[in-house]
């Protein structure tokens, strides 16, 4: 790459901890401890350092950040350096006076995410009782401090017949932003593929849907719309492109080109405990390894695509080949394209019963 652009935005997973325990969850399965956290004064530090790099945008997310005490002080912070601050939120430890603390600290937009909308269900899928009550008296409050707000709802096959009831919501708080994303099958969600993997007539039905509400709600409601890899016949441009757009940070402080890449073996991801950001974004062998195209082999190499989705996503190449430089199985030109045909073939009957996200929920090596 000739002229090196600096991250759109900073990722900052502050803890690992959160009260739900989504069967989804993008955290890895192997959760960081309270005790390693990273502090106050280095995610000070940090943020200073990515607004000196050119980054613009920081999200504050987790596990939750809300449980973490010292979250006015690093809203601050970000403030102070310039940054543009997302708070994503599951929104079930916030009340109306943590929210007013945050919004004087300078927080700018928030991102309440949602289970369902259908009380009980939402409730059983967070493994979170009374959460999603909780969860609407957040989002009125939200509005009621003034700050922006997205709503976020992962979906699958398990909520995705009330996919209006969950638009209609969005217009209701009057959010500017909802956001429709089926799960992505890497880590927990790939552990509970079976129990969450829509079929082909439940993601058409949804994607009709989303385009319809678009056209009727334009000007009124922005729907982003994210969908499953595995219907797909070329995979999405993961992150962007590894280390080209965003850099995450997790609670211990190891930097990640994106926040499923600690799965993947053979990596010394640095940490801003002892690197600064810009020499991480500049020449960590991490971020380095899979940056551009010069890694690809074939089909990859020769493909007219390969700087449109950049080979896609590494770690889904790496959980569903145990190589991680293969082409994404996600693309139909993949010679591993068949193992996501098996899973979508295998899928049906009644799901599974979920393994929710919780430390030592699943064995890893
Ligand atoms: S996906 Fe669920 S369990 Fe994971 S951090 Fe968000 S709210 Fe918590
Ligand atoms: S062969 Fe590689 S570059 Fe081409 S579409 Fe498939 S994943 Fe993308």
């Amino acid at each position: 790459m000739s002229t090196l652009e600096p991250p759109l935005a900073l990722l900052a997973e502050l803890t690992h901890r959160c009260p739900l325990q989504c069967p989804y969850c993008s955290n890895p399965l192997e959760l960081d401890r309270a005790s390693g956290e990273l502090d106050t004064a280095n995610w000070i530090r940090v943020l200073a350092e990515a607004a000196a790099i050119g980054i613009l945008q920081v999200h504050f997310s987790g596990g939750e950040p809300t449980a973490r005490k010292d979250l006015p002080a690093i809203v601050r912070a970000a403030a102070e350096s310039g940054l543009y601050s997302n708070l994503i939120t599951s929104g079930v430890l916030l009340d109306e006076r943590s929210l007013a603390t945050l919004v004087e600290a300078g927080l700018d937009h928030a991102q309440l995410s949602f289970q369902d909308v259908e009380p009980a269900n939402a409730d059983r899928i967070g493994g979170f009782k009374g959460g999603h009550r909780r969860k609407l008296e957040v989002a009125r409050l939200i509005k009621a401090a003034g700050l922006p707000l997205t709503l976020n709802f992962v979906v699958h096959r398990q909520n995705l017949e009330r996919l209006p009831q969950m638009i209609a919501l969005g217009l209701d708080f009057g959010a500017q932003r909802i956001e429709i994303a089926h799960v992505q099958y890497y880590g927990w969600g790939l552990v509970n593929r079976d129990a969450l993997l829509p079929s082909r007539v439940q993601l058409d039905a949804a994607t009709e849907e989303v385009e319809t509400a678009r056209l009727r709600l334009k000007g009124r409601l922005v729907i982003d719309y994210v969908v499953p890899d595995y219907y797909a016949a070329r995979p999405k441009a993961c992150m962007g492109g590894w280390a080209r757009r965003f850099i995450n940070i997790t609670p211990a402080g190891l930097a990640l080109p994106c926040h499923a890449a600690q799965s993947l073996p053979g990596f010394d991801f640095p940490s801003v405990r002892t690197h600064s950001l810009a020499d991480i974004w500049q020449s960590s062998p991490a971020f380095l390894r899979f940056r551009g195209t010069e890694w690809m082999a074939e089909p990859c190499r020769s493909c007219e695509r390969r700087e449109i989705d950049w080979g896609g996503c590494r770690c889904q190449a790496f959980a569903l080949t145990g190589d991680a430089a293969r082409t994404d199985p996600a693309c139909a030109l993949s010679p591993d394209h068949g193992v996501m045909e098996a899973a979508v073939a295998a899928r049906g009957g009644e799901p599974p019963p979920f393994r929710y996200r919780r430390i030592g929920a699943v064995e890893t090596a």
